[in-house]
């Protein structure tokens, strides 16, 4: 595909997305700018990346510091600077480097993370926007902190100098009902407003899922197949 049809081709996946969250928005009754549409850009080139950014789509999600931290000194040397969301799984030896694109981590699920991050985010002397991770059936192997370790997490992050805490993320279980994983969600976002009233954001719904979370409340929708296609399996 030349890169004017690949760009085309988004521009028009972008435009339907957009669409079918302004539709969930209208059957919940809900303001479509009360949506942020992060798409993400995992598995696919730098090159589409740009041209998304290039399209006016602010917010772009990455999932692993390899990829996403040449992909995001790419597209700096075009000039272009997407919001970046790292919403994957975050070992404490790359909390440096994503410190340094990352705007938002959606993966926050533990202490020793938050502090080595909010040490990262301090010495690149940038904020970064944090939101913690539930793991909503307590398989605590997929990422996320069990619900009953939210309040101390969230507390834990508001004692941080560079992290702003700013809500909950989750992914719906393996065999869940969304409804019932983002209803749960909707719960663990009161939680951590109780710690901090200003972490309101809910980050919720992919491709497939995405209409649930926002009638359910989700405030940021993480889409990557419905913008970029399916992708090439992982290698
Ligand atoms: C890949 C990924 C997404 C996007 O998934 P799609 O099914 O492509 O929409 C959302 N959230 C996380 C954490 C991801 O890793």
């Amino acid at each position: 595909m030349t890169t004017q049809a690949r760009r085309i081709q988004l521009r028009e996946n972008l435009n339907r997305t957009r669409q079918a969250i302004g539709s969930a928005c209208a059957a919940a009754g809900r303001d479509p700018g009360s949506v942020r549409l992060v798409v993400v850009t995992k598995h696919f080139p730098a090159s589409d990346a740009a041209a998304l950014a290039e399209l006016g789509q602010a917010d772009l999600g990455e999932n692993r510091d390899q990829e996403a931290a040449p992909k995001a000194a790419e597209l700096a040397a075009l000039g272009l600077e997407p919001v970046w969301h790292f919403v994957g799984q975050l070992q404490r030896n790359k909390a440096r480097s994503v410190a340094g694109y990352a705007d938002w981590v959606h993966s926050v699920d533990r202490a020793p993370l938050a502090d080595a991050l909010d040490r990262a985010a301090t010495a690149h002397g940038r904020t970064v926007n944090a939101l913690i991770q539930v793991s909503l059936d307590g398989d605590v192997s997929r990422g996320g902190t069990p619900v009953g370790g939210l309040e101390a997490l969230a507390e834990h992050l508001a004692g941080t100098a560079s992290l702003r805490p700013k809500g909950v993320m989750a992914v719906a279980p393996l065999g869940w009902e969304p409804a019932k994983a983002f209803a749960l969600l909707a719960e663990c976002s009161e939680v951590v407003r109780r710690v901090d009233s200003g972490a309101t954001e809910v980050s919720a719904g992919m491709s497939n899922d995405f209409a649930a979370a926002v009638d359910a409340g989700a405030t940021m929708v993480r889409l990557g197949r419905n913008v970029l296609g399916e992708r090439e399996p992982m290698t």
